[in-house]
């Protein structure tokens, strides 16, 4: 057999987009050939991959927004800002099923990665006779969680929305209430998206396998839940991003130009103490009431620490008017704070020393993110299945503590007051507490490196994965 050739296609969402590109490079720098499926609005980070020298594949599909109805500009997950165009958006992704089973009669790959809400992909690879594997981007735990979700219908049970469950089975007596929970993903429901997650499931079982964006010691337990009790076939290959660690350039920016300059941030962080700063950052989806973010203002501001604030801007939105700021809050914050409007260099502030805690939302790239740069974490989910990965981190590993969120919600989330936020921020960076979550935290930062070395558990998946899937 000639050298083994997979497709990679990503959900069209930045949240997707970079683990999916990182994992393209894990396969080459294995010897494997990777081509990426995506549209031209994410082309430029796989074209900049090209540039830099790695021989990545890149097939670009049109984004059939005209025909399924979607503006012109909502060429992005991110950009579909209400319930309506994200239910739109699903039915455009559908509409690439044809165009992306002729790249796969033309260019016939072995194998296909494709994403979680890409199921039509499980028919495709069917047709063709090649296996496709999943990417869920998400962890282990959460993965344990949604299934024992599915297996045992725990809402049905619950009389109260202050009334927690907890499901049975799994390796650890985790706590929710049924507003945490996504309602369309685990109540009886009728609407698109419903069937959307329906089509997942069934198609995840159809599946030759799932990729973890994980790794083994993590998350040991679920991992082998997972596998065991659950009878998933499952790869541990992460984190993904370290495994590309000499591409400096990529692990920056991440696809998106920074909102800010190199000089002024890390000059900033620079002058301060190491461990002292908060770093708040909520992913790229994200959305606050006004009101939301006026209290997270008040409560880091009243927190006493220094801290750096990434705003999400929207795109084509640059005139943004911020009523909702605190009278006089950048004024008075302006020595103790830095607001980052737009797109935060990551990876880059989370492993500069003086931060000293994430405030994060607990989308699985950022926890993973977090975890690997020893940095404990306010946890603070909001939709998708944040609310599970929050629990790996306060309840598991415990290097963070809730900001104690408990409604679920994906658009305009609310509901947190700035009290909460800054006795959160305290409890993980002042005092004896603190002192122990931190040196658990830091504990996972050389741990997360040694398993993408030569030897180590992720670095061993992925071979054995190459070589089954070498001898189809
Ligand atoms: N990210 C970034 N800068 C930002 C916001 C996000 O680099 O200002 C990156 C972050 O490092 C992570 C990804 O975008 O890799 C967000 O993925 P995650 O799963 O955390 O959340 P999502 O955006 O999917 O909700």
């Amino acid at each position: 057999m000639g050298q083994l050739h997979g497709f990679l296609f990503p959900l069209l969402a930045q949240g997707h987009m970079i683990p999916s590109l990182e994992m393209a490079k894990l396969f080459i720098s294995r010897g494997v050939k990777a081509t990426i499926i995506s549209t031209p609005f994410f082309a430029a980070p796989i074209k900049e991959t090209q540039e830099s020298g790695i021989d990545i594949g890149l097939k670009i599909i049109k984004f059939p927004s005209p025909e399924s109805g979607l503006p012109d500009h909502v060429v992005s997950l991110e950009l579909a800002n209400t319930d309506e165009l994200v239910s739109q958006f699903g039915k455009a992704i559908a509409m690439m099923q044809e165009p992306f089973e002729e790249l796969v009669r033309k260019f016939k790959p072995d194998f296909i990665v494709s994403d979680m809400f890409l199921p039509w992909t499980v028919d495709s690879a069917a047709k063709f006779d090649i296996p496709r594997l999943v990417f869920h981007g998400t962890s282990c735990l959460a993965l344990c969680v949604a299934e024992q979700m599915q297996r045992h219908k725990p809402l049905k049970n619950v009389s109260s929305d202050s009334e927690s469950f907890s499901l049975p089975d799994l390796p650890h007596r985790l706590e929710f209430l049924r507003t945490q929970i996504c309602p369309e993903e685990f109540e009886e429901h009728e609407s698109d998206f419903a069937r959307l997650l329906k089509q997942v499931r069934e198609s995840d079982w159809r599946s030759y396998g799932v990729l973890v964006n994980s790794f083994y010691e993590l998350e040991a337990a679920y991992s082998d839940h997972y596998r065991t009790v659950l009878g998933r076939r499952s790869w541990n290959i992460g984190p993904l991003f370290l495994c590309n660690s000499g591409n400096n350039e990529g692990r920056g920016h991440r696809g998106k130009k920074s909102a800010v300059d190199a000089d002024k941030w890390k000059s900033w962080l620079d002058s301060k103490e190491p461990d002292s700063v908060v770093y708040a950052c909520f992913g790229s989806i994200t959305s606050f009431t006004h009101a939301q973010l006026h209290e997270i203002g008040i409560g880091l501001e009243a927190s006493g620490q220094d801290f750096v604030w990434v705003l999400r801007k929207c795109e084509n939105k640059d005139d943004e008017i911020e009523d909702w700021m605190p009278e006089g809050f950048e004024e008075r914050t302006k020595d103790k704070g830095l607001i980052i409007r737009g797109w935060a260099p990551q990876l880059k502030i989370l492993n500069h020393p003086a931060i000293g805690v994430f405030v994060t939302h607990c989308g699985w790239n950022s926890t993973l993110e977090g975890i690997c740069a020893g940095v404990p974490m306010v946890t603070w989910p909001l939709f998708a299945e944040q609310f599970f990965n929050e629990k790996l981190v306060t309840d598991v590993l415990k290097t963070g503590v809730s900001v104690g969120n408990k409604i679920w919600r994906a658009v305009g989330s609310e509901g947190v007051a700035s009290a909460a936020v800054s006795t959160a921020v305290r409890r993980v960076m002042v005092g004896e507490e603190a002192e122990e979550i931190r040196c658990r935290a830091k504990e996972w930062k050389e741990m997360a490196r040694k398993v993408v070395g030569e030897g180590g558990s992720s670095y061993n998946d992925l071979s054995a994965l190459i070589d089954e899937l070498s001898k189809q």
